[in-house]
């Protein structure tokens, strides 16, 4: 039998996606594609958009999360936040509705017991419905957090989006907020960390999380983490630099505030889950020694996630 070598057992993956279209318009993955088709026609490339982006369509099929759950068990990550944005106001060509999508997580909850954890998104312009939404998903979904897309159109201190956080305060659960750039087609500005900063003030009791701290705006979110009781950061997407953000995160941050993730399944035609985890630990093993290494790789996901 296939014996799979565990990297570090016990891990906790805290930023991914399901692998599937059904939850990613194709507007979103066009406006990533649009850079890489540039650097093409630079380099005198010849490129047919429209192709690559049926491509990556095309690897978005894992609907139900079997094949991650294949690949954590293979790098020994006991299990992984799922993480659920909300493209459906901004973006018109969903092919599912936000509630669809909620209801499909769910199952995906059922099919894989103890391996997920959930953070839903709504946009908050969706109004009172949206909330109600959310709520739903607290109560009968069993998910444990809100997840938030500012490139959407809007900022972690929007007003709208206050009432969202006194319900995470009343359910004791996290709230987690894409920082820095993305698609072309959406925003980068209303991803600044610095609008983070009045609700963490204003709602002690609610832990945010700042996804992708490694990549961009690394100063500012290392300086929030380590400044606001409540603020946390986590290192999804540190395969874009080679490791370079990651390894100034992890020196600027304090290893208490901070959550290993791969966004999977963003690098997935890359490397398999265990060769990412592999990479981070290279870097990690270099900064921080053991017991904040395992603050990182698990101990500050089961609190954030696991504790209601
Ligand atoms: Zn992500």
């Amino acid at each position: 039998m296939f014996e799979p070598a565990v990297v570090s057992p016990g891990v906790v993956d805290a930023h991914c996606h399901a692998a599937s279209r059904r939850f990613i318009p194709r507007s979103f993955v066009e406006g990533a594609i649009r850079n890489i088709t540039v650097m093409h026609e630079a380099l005198g490339v010849p490129v047919q958009p429209g192709r690559l982006v049926d491509r990556v369509l095309e690897a978005l099929g894992d609907h139900g999360c079997d094949e991650l759950v294949r690949q954590m068990d293979e790098a020994g990550v006991d299990w992984s936040v799922l993480l659920l944005p909300d493209f459906t106001y901004r973006l018109k060509d969903c092919e599912l509705t936000i509630e669809e999508m909620f209801v499909e997580h769910r199952r995906i909850l059922e099919r894989h017991p103890g391996r997920f954890q959930v953070l839903a998104g709504v946009d908050p312009r969706w109004g009172r419905d949206g909330l109600a939404l959310f709520e739903r998903g607290l109560k009968e979904y069993g998910f444990r957090g809100l997840k938030l897309y500012p490139p959407c159109g809007y900022r972690a201190d929007d007003r709208l989006l206050y009432p969202f956080y006194e319900l995470c305060a009343a359910w004791n659960v996290p709230v987690l907020l894409h920082m820095g750039p993305t698609s072309s087609n959406l925003d980068f500005e209303p991803a600044r960390p610095g609008f983070v900063d009045e609700p963490a003030r204003l709602f002690p009791k609610v832990n945010f999380i700042l996804a992708h701290a490694a990549t961009a705006h690394v100063d500012e979110c290392a300086m929030l983490c380590a400044f606001r009781p409540n603020v946390y950061a986590d290192v999804s997407g540190f395969q874009e630099s080679q490791g370079r953000g990651l390894s100034h995160l992890l020196r600027s941050a304090p290893a208490h505030k901070l959550l290993f993730g791969t966004d999977w399944p963003v690098f997935q035609e890359d490397a398999r889950q265990s060769e990412h985890l592999e990479s981070f630990l290279e870097v990690a093993r270099e900064v921080l020694a053991g017991p904040r290494l395992r603050l990182v790789l698990r101990e500050n996901a089961a609190r954030l996630f696991r504790s209601r």
